[in-house]
């Protein structure tokens, strides 16, 4: 199973994308993930990306196209991906038409979930309060600021991409307002076999 998750931040893609990785034994390939561990490990990506992500906008292209063009190819890509929080970019999706072309392989779906922007907000700061009562570090771009560039940068760059996927008859959008356990429902019964 080879899928992406679609979705403005706070949509639940990552949580998500956790329950699909559990029931398809696949990996979840969260570029955001990627970049957060490039930075603690003070790589130059992370170097680059770090002020980039703390202000909500995106990092380059070509950055996160190198993450995912090397990450897709380690083994146990091979049992299949959810891809959660790439491609953000026409660009991006172009470049992953032309990975998973050289490697043989095609998406099985794209899912969207499509959330009203004014409950993001609310789960942005539910998801910040409760990092900080676990006394896990809150991450910087989980705050009113950055959160509307986040926005921003969903609306003008990656929400396109709905209309990408849809002319290539690969888009499933489902509801993401619903409780977690519903969503994974209407998650499952879009996929193939479902
Ligand atoms: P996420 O964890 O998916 O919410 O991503 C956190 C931040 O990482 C984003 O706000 C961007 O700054 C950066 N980021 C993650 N994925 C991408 C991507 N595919 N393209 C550009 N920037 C990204």
């Amino acid at each position: 199973m080879r899928l992406i998750l679609l979705g403005p931040p706070g949509a639940g893609k990552g949580t998500q994308s956790q329950r699909l990785v559990k029931k398809h034994g696949i990996v979840q390939l969260s570029t955001g993930d990627m970049l957060r561990a490039a930075i603690t490990a003070g790589t130059p990506i992370g170097q680059k990306a770090k002020d980039i992500m703390a202000r909500g906008d995106l990092v380059p292209d070509d950055v996160v196209v190198g993450i995912i063009s090397d990450r897709i190819n380690e083994p146990d890509a091979g049992r299949g991906f959810v891809l959660d929080g790439f491609p953000r970019t026409v660009k991006q999706a172009e470049a992953l038409d032309g990975l998973l072309d050289k490697m043989g392989l095609k998406l099985d779906g794209v899912v969207e979930l499509k959330v009203d922007e004014g409950i993001l907000l609310k789960r942005i700061a539910k998801r910040h309060a409760d990092m900080q009562s676990r006394g896990e570090a809150a991450r910087p771009d989980d705050n009113p600021e950055a959160f509307e560039t986040r926005l921003g940068a969903y609306r003008e760059q990656t929400a396109p991409l709905i209309d990408y996927y849809r002319r290539r008859g690969a888009l499933r959008s489902v509801d993401g307002m619903a409780g977690v356990d519903d969503v994974s429902r209407s998650i499952d019964a879009v996929l193939p076999g479902g």
